[in-house]
């Protein structure tokens, strides 16, 4: 069995036109069957995981690489991870002027000894690895972020959450070998302080994987980094199946009002999914079967 799941974010429904909603679900769509050609190949499910990954970056519907949501001065900064189940994990954070984050952070988690790096450093060590700059910015990120401005209230961070717009993306799979692996890439919120990592670079919040299962969380960060929502969301994979483990850690993140959405898969491939948003886009594909938001 193979199979993979992916999600475009989670947040307001209104956040995204109907027309917008359509682009998401055919970028979720294809970032599905691009990870799923992967594991078809005998790709291990960290591939698939990047390659899926990177297809949603380069789709600037989403919130993650090229068309990333704005920090408060306009720039792009972005967070990424990735983790297998054998405990390898790495991850930038804060990163500018790159094309794809999550490809950074697979060199961070292969060619150093650390788990994550930010900022300058970051930028720094790509260059290093040999990705060219790139301007992630977007004209729509742009006209929202100077929406976002016009309605005040741009400098207090937690006052941003009427206009919250998620769009991170993720995606978790299960390959040949029953093995399952994670990745995860987000511009981060609409609004943010430079400076501000989330939780898509931080372990056991917006990324977690062990031999229970695989995890990715996209919505509020600072409440999914305080719940370590992908940590919680695994260890309950040991008891229960990926359905009912993420449906548990949504019961647990809704008692605090944290708006979130959790994909995953379990390590007998059991595929769950779960938000406490209005709105995620998702799509996973089984055994070649397609099912989507
Ligand atoms: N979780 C991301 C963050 O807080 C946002 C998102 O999911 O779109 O940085």
């Amino acid at each position: 069995m193979l199979a993979i799941i992916v999600n475009g974010g989670a947040g307001s429904s209104k956040a995204l036109t109907p027309e917008e909603q359509e682009i998401a679900r055919k970028g979720v769509k294809k970032a599905a069957e691009a990870g799923y050609l992967v594991l078809g190949k005998g790709g291990k499910a960290i591939d698939a995981v990047v390659e899926a990954v990177r297809v949603m970056e380069d789709e600037p519907i989403f919130n993650a690489g090229t068309g990333s949501a704005l920090t408060i001065n306009g720039e792009v900064e972005m967070d990424a991870s990735l983790m297998t189940m054998d405990g390898h994990f790495g991850a930038v954070g804060a990163i500018k002027d790159v094309k794809n984050p999550i490809l950074v952070a697979r060199k961070v988690m292969e060619e150093t000894d650390h788990l994550l790096l930010v900022g300058e450093g970051a930028i720094k060590f790509a260059r290093h690895m040999g990705f060219v700059k790139h301007n992630p910015i977007t004209k729509r990120q742009q006209e929202k972020l100077a929406k976002l401005k016009e309605k005040g209230e741009s400098h207090y961070f937690p006052k941003l959450k009427k206009y919250l717009k998620y769009g991170t993306v993720g995606a978790v799979a299960f390959d040949k070998n029953q093995t399952v692996a994670v990745a995860n890439s987000s511009g981060g919120i609409r609004g943010k302080l430079p400076g501000r990592v989330g939780d898509s670079a931080i372990l056991g919040a917006g990324t977690f994987a062990s031999l229970f299962g695989a995890v990715t969380a996209t919505g509020h960060g600072e409440w999914i980094m305080k719940l370590l929502l992908s940590k919680i969301t695994v260890d309950l994979m040991k008891t229960y199946n990926a359905q009912t483990a993420i449906e548990l850690a949504l019961k647990e993140a809704k008692k605090y009002g944290c708006l979130c959405g959790i994909i995953g898969i379990d390590v007998k491939g059991n595929i769950g999914f779960g938000k406490t948003t209005e709105y995620m886009a998702w799509a996973y594909l089984r055994d070649g079967a397609l099912i989507s938001f």
